[in-house]
């Protein structure tokens, strides 16, 4: 039986891997815009975190909204906290200036269109996007009218850019438990309309996933997806409860999951993916440096990974940035890069069919590189 400290001695061999691992001497160079080519998923994307810079401040223009600060640099600072950041509340503080002019329906379809034209620039073939329909209501917008806003600009993004997506409706975990219930009912109804997960977000630590079980339950009673935010402001008790009380499919981040080797196993021997979020989670301090991040003990213990960037704006990233990362931090060769891409498309919330269809489709594309 293993148990947390055989990982985290395992953690520490693995620890800032930076030069090519030997097997791999002849392995093809990785640059980034050969990362940027390569066909991807994304499955962890707040829409409210991946807005562009430029937009907030048009939208602040058009709407009259008052922005924290007039001067450019500030703002930006204030949007992208960048590693300064001291904590997940720390970052989380941005969303309240990207939510401030995301409270009427033609802002929303344009986030969800720009996210999808963003995103089709490094050939991204399926995202997922992520948000709280229960944050966009200060000027009483129904959650049935925020919900077909962003449904609509992924729609068109779709006929635009050839982009495929699915929304996944996050609970807050520092917001009453009931409102969680009504989004997760919301969910229900647009079960097979575009909605194809329920998920868990916001403040970790002091705000435990099972007060929000009856929420999950709801879904899963509806056969509905569920991934949880833990693991990432607090230890893998977190991850415990979005797997035993919420039923949860995967997990978002799991970083701090190498405390439990117990655990650790049990996701491993169940695939449960990992929607890995680098950059963000040193940003948040889930773990203080690059360097000190278990993704690739992880990967060599064969868990299902993932690769995301949580926040397009706030954590000032995309796709091929965590790509490289990966491949800078922890040796990721570009054959373990498409592996990781491969599991990524077989963990999305995709009916099976679908889902095999696309594999088959980046198997050959990704045979080119
Ligand atoms: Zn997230």
């Amino acid at each position: 039986m293993s148990n947390a400290n055989e990982y985290q001695t395992g953690l520490k061999e693995y620890k800032c891997d930076t030069e090519p691992r030997k097997d791999d001497a002849d392995a093809v160079e990785v640059t980034e815009s050969l990362v940027r080519k390569l066909p991807k998923v994304e499955l962890h994307c707040h829409l409210d975190g991946s807005m562009r810079f430029e937009t907030v401040l048009q939208m602040a223009e058009e709407q009259k909204v008052k922005l924290p600060s007039d001067d450019t640099d500030k703002l930006k600072k204030l949007l992208q906290p960048g590693f300064d950041c001291k904590s997940l509340v720390d970052y989380l503080k941005a969303f309240d200036i990207t939510l401030s002019v995301l409270q009427k329906p033609e802002a929303l379809t344009r986030a969800a269109y720009e996210l999808i034209e963003d995103v089709a620039k490094e050939n991204v073939k399926y995202i997922e996007v992520r948000y709280s329909p229960i944050l966009h209501q200060l000027q009483d917008m129904n959650l049935a009218v925020i919900l077909d806003a962003v449904l609509e600009g992924l729609r068109l993004g779709e006929r635009d850019f050839g982009v495929k997506s699915g929304v996944i409706v996050c609970g807050i975990r520092n917001i009453d438990p009931k409102f969680s219930m009504r989004l997760a009912e919301l969910s229900v109804a647009y079960k097979n309309k575009g909605v194809v997960a329920f998920d868990l977000a916001g403040a970790e630590e002091d705000y435990p996933a099972r007060e929000h079980q009856e929420a999950f339950h709801l879904v899963l009673k509806n056969n509905i997806n569920s991934t949880v935010h833990a693991g990432e402001a607090y230890g893998p008790e977190s991850i415990h409860q979005a797997i035993h009380y919420c039923g949860s499919h995967r997990i978002g981040h799991g970083t701090r999951l190498f405390e439990s080797g117990d655990l650790l196993n049990y996701v491993n021997d169940h695939r449960i993916p990992l929607e890995i979020c680098l950059s963000s989670n040193i940003q948040t301090k889930a773990v203080p440096t690059f360097e000190d991040h278990p993704v690739r003990l992880y990967y060599d213990l064969g868990l299902r990974i993932t690769l995301n960037t949580d926040n397009r704006l706030v954590s000032d990233t995309n796709l091929t940035k965590e790509l490289m990362i990966a491949h800078q931090y922890y040796g990721f060769t570009l054959d373990e890069m498409k592996d990781v891409i491969i599991q990524s498309f077989k963990s999305a919330f995709l009916p099976y069919r679908e889902k095999r269809q696309m594999i088959r489709e980046v198997l050959l594309e990704l045979d080119n590189f």
